[in-house]
């Protein structure tokens, strides 16, 4: 490591309080899906004291919906920008980068069973507690202060760097698709995702409906009608079928993960009161796939298993589920570990902070890297803190892991770009 390089290491602890100070801030922004636009402020705030040139823009549907890897929301954009910022280089010759992240953060209900607020982004020894503080707002302020170290050095790069802030990857992944839609590429792309080691394969997510009838009555004829909630029942017992029969089927990539797919029946919604019998239920659900299968085929083979199972029960055979798909179209992804410039750089700049190799991850979630890989040809990968309990309660990110990866990041930007 050459001075210039030491000096910018140095600059990441000096700035050490300001970033947990920021971090701090960004968690104490609510930014639950359709609550982006305060942390968004904020994002675009920071962008321009960097003196980056910002774009701030909401994602456009009419746009966005014939494109590959596009999902279907039920909600719009209105009000809800991602920011762009744009550190332009000192020098050429060098490679371009993104580093992008999401600062839409799920609920944290139930909100009675944490044992810290939510939002209050509380210190306890070497954590922070908060919604969102892992996934992934300290991922956020490392790329932002790892740039910052950079400036601070008085260094400049070869190849300009691409700061995205967006929203909407715990839902559809429609924000990255939107920067990259409006040409914020580059020759490759990290995203500080709490993966303590280095993303190689993620698989597929799809979001669906199933919408179940029965026949309403009083409960003192409750023998002679059709529960919808009951029948509901079979139909998830059926997506566990399929679950347990993918998690033996298993992709090559996921072979060491225990359950790399999981289906979720998340959202179940029946009834309006205690004496009549519910005339429909509607579950809605996650569901993963391996890679290599498409949105489509996927969808395919859910339908298929919920029809089969209906055929078989009487009354499901003559009012079969609706079955419908929105959220999440996501396709899974496999990358070479050998393969990917950006693993390698990751790796040797991992190694160079902290004297360890990175160990190849198989994530059985999704995120927004799959769009630069199987959509635009660029090289990507998550790599980012150490915490627990994201989507959780209680989740919570280990500060020190924070700093460490400030400076891992630092130093894969100069070894991408090349310094000026
Ligand atoms: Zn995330």
């Amino acid at each position: 490591m050459d001075s210039a390089q030491r000096e910018v290491l140095q600059e990441v602890e000096k700035a050490w309080p300001q970033q947990v100070a920021y971090l701090q801030a960004l968690v104490r922004e609510p930014s639950t899906l359709g609550n982006e636009a305060g942390v968004q402020r904020l994002m675009q705030g920071t962008f321009r004291e960097m003196g980056l040139e910002v774009h701030t823009f909401e994602p456009d549907l009419g746009a966005l919906s014939h494109l590959r890897g596009f999902s279907p929301p039920e909600w719009g954009y209105r009000g809800r920008p991602n920011v762009v910022g744009i550190w332009a280089a000192g020098g050429t010759g060098g490679r371009s980068l993104v580093l992008n992240g999401h600062v839409d953060v799920v609920s944290p209900e139930p909100v009675s069973q944490w044992s810290y607020d939510p939002w209050g982004a509380q210190v306890v020894g070497d954590r922070m507690y908060g919604r969102g503080v892992l996934d992934m707002k300290s991922g956020v302020s490392a790329m932002v202060y790892a740039i910052r170290a950079i400036q601070a050095a008085g260094l400049r790069l070869k190849g300009n760097v691409v700061l995205q802030s967006v929203i909407e990857e715990e839902c559809t992944g429609n924000g990255a698709l939107a920067c990259l839609d409006r040409g914020f590429i580059g020759d490759g792309c990290l995203i500080p995702e709490p993966f303590p080691e280095v993303l190689v394969a993620q698989v597929g997510v799809l979001w669906g409906r199933i919408k179940v009838r029965g026949s309403a009555a009083h409960v003192m004829s409750a023998n002679r009608a059709v529960n919808a909630i009951e029948k509901t029942y079979a139909l998830i017992q059926a997506m566990r079928e399929l679950e347990a029969r993918l998690n033996k089927e298993k992709h090559p990539a996921f072979r060491e993960v225990a359950w790399p797919i999981n289906f979720n029946p998340a959202i179940l919604r029946a009834g309006d009161w205690p004496s009549t019998v519910p005339a429909e239920c509607t579950l809605e659900f996650r569901m993963g796939f391996y890679p290599g299968t498409s949105a489509q085929e996927a969808q395919a083979m859910i339908r298929e298993q919920l029809l089969g199972a209906a055929a078989r029960d009487p009354w499901l055979k003559e009012n079969p589920p609706e079955i419908t798909f929105f959220g999440f179209q996501a396709e899974g992804t496999v990358v070479n570990f050998q393969e990917s410039p950006v693993i390698q750089t990751l790796n040797a700049a991992h190694q160079k902070v902290t004297g360890r190799a990175l160990t190849p991850f198989a994530s059985t979630a999704t995120t927004d890297s799959r769009y630069f890989l199987l959509y635009y040809n660029i090289p990507a990968t998550c790599y980012g803190p150490r915490g627990a309990a994201l989507h959780g309660i209680d989740e919570y990110v280990e500060l020190p892991s924070v700093l460490e990866v400030t400076k891992v990041i630092a130093t894969f930007i100069w070894e991408w770009c090349g310094l000026g």
